[in-house]
């Protein structure tokens, strides 16, 4: 695997169309992409000329062996190395990461680096990891493997008298125990009344006979994270419990039906957005339908009315409409998917279909 060297160049050639001397990027996500160094402390340089990575004591060794194509630095407390090495490098202008720097950091860049330009940039890295390698699509799809099967284990435990927290922490424990690197984001499981809280945090409510159960969980293999969500009705199951999930199935179906290379990410939105209000269930869904995943959980692109982002081939997005009903509990179904020329191909298998899980005696 060594897609660090066209990484860099695509950095490189962005310097050069910007008339930029070097770029400073500090986002560990970034940081991660650009050099393969998983620290979550440090810097790294791109210049025409040189790649370096500043880091402290702690992760020098770390940053020697992640990232070969780097020079490594190490910062020292007592002088300031960044600003020597740049000064040295003749370095006169460079960008910042405008999303990312903080305004404590701000001031103290502008402190530290007098005789160099600032220049702000935004989503110079994050438009690369957009569009994934093969060897990325392999990660996200081993990550959604995972979480399939440990999701598919604990299933059973979902039945009145658990609590949420219960769940998500049964989950949790075994997407890690089958290898997952942590959870990609804390566990959604929200039920009953609660399951109108799109992200709600999984608390002490036991699930009860006719709750709607939430699930929204991910796994992480190499650094890369999935997504998945599933709904269920806990036995009895009324009308009103079948409609909304019927609704938000074929709500899903048309987004997944809209994913393709080249069309517009709001026009998938639209898709799913359609069967929703047609139903009559408009106003119950309040998010974008999606959003891309990677080394993070969300990233670009982002999929809702107001996104200008274009599908293409290699990018990882969720389609993941709901509707959420105050005071009557709410329905996601989320698929994370592959951008595809003829369509999107599917990396979570759990079944969709409504299932009605065992609710015993109210
Ligand atoms: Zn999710
Ligand atoms: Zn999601």
């Amino acid at each position: 695997m060594k897609p660090f060297e066209d990484r860099i160049r695509a950095i490189r050639q962005k310097l050069e169309e910007e008339k930029v001397d070097a770029a400073y990027i500090s986002f560990r996500y970034n940081m991660r992409y650009l050099s393969g160094f998983t620290g979550d402390s440090g810097a790294i340089v791109i210049t025409p000329g040189e790649t370096i990575l500043f880091t402290d004591g702690r992760y020098t060794e770390q940053a020697s062996s992640q990232a070969p194509d780097f020079r490594v630095v190490e910062t020292k407390m007592d002088k300031d190395v960044v600003a020597d090495t740049l000064s040295s490098l003749g370095i006169k202008s460079m960008t910042f990461e405008r999303e990312h720097v903080t305004f404590a950091l701000w001031e103290n860049m502008t402190k530290r680096f007098k005789d160099t330009k600032l220049v702000p940039a935004s989503g110079w890295v994050e438009k690369l990891r957009a569009q994934k390698t093969p060897e990325e699509i392999q990660a996200v799809r081993k990550a959604a493997e995972l979480a399939d099967d440990a999701f598919s284990m604990v299933v059973s435990s979902i039945r009145p008298g658990v609590s949420e927290r219960e769940v998500a922490l049964e989950l949790e424990f075994t997407m890690r125990k089958m290898g997952s690197e942590g959870v990609a984001f804390p566990i959604i499981v929200v039920s009953g009344a609660r399951s109108s809280l799109p992200h709600g945090e999984p608390g002490d409510k036991a699930i009860e006979p006719g709750d709607f159960v939430t699930v929204d969980f991910g796994a992480v293999w190499n650094g890369y994270c999935s997504d998945c969500t599933r709904t269920f009705v806990i036995e009895p199951l009324d009308e009103k419990h079948r409609e909304v999930y019927e609704v938000v199935g074929r709500a899903q179906e048309a987004g997944l039906q809209a994913v393709r290379a080249g069309v517009k990410a709001s026009d998938v939105d639209a898709a799913g957005r359609k069967v929703i209000e047609e139903a009559g269930y408009g106003e119950y869904f309040g998010h974008g339908i999606g959003h891309g995943v990677g080394l993070q959980v969300h990233e670009s692109p982002r999929l809702g009315q107001k996104s200008e982002d274009i599908l293409e081939p290699g990018m990882i997005v969720t389609v993941e409409p709901g509707v959420y009903i105050p005071g009557f509990g709410g329905v996601r179904i989320e698929d994370l998917v592959v951008v595809g020329d003829d369509g999107p191909e599917i990396l979570t298998s759990y079944p969709k279909d409504l299932k009605v899980l065992g609710g015993g005696k109210k």
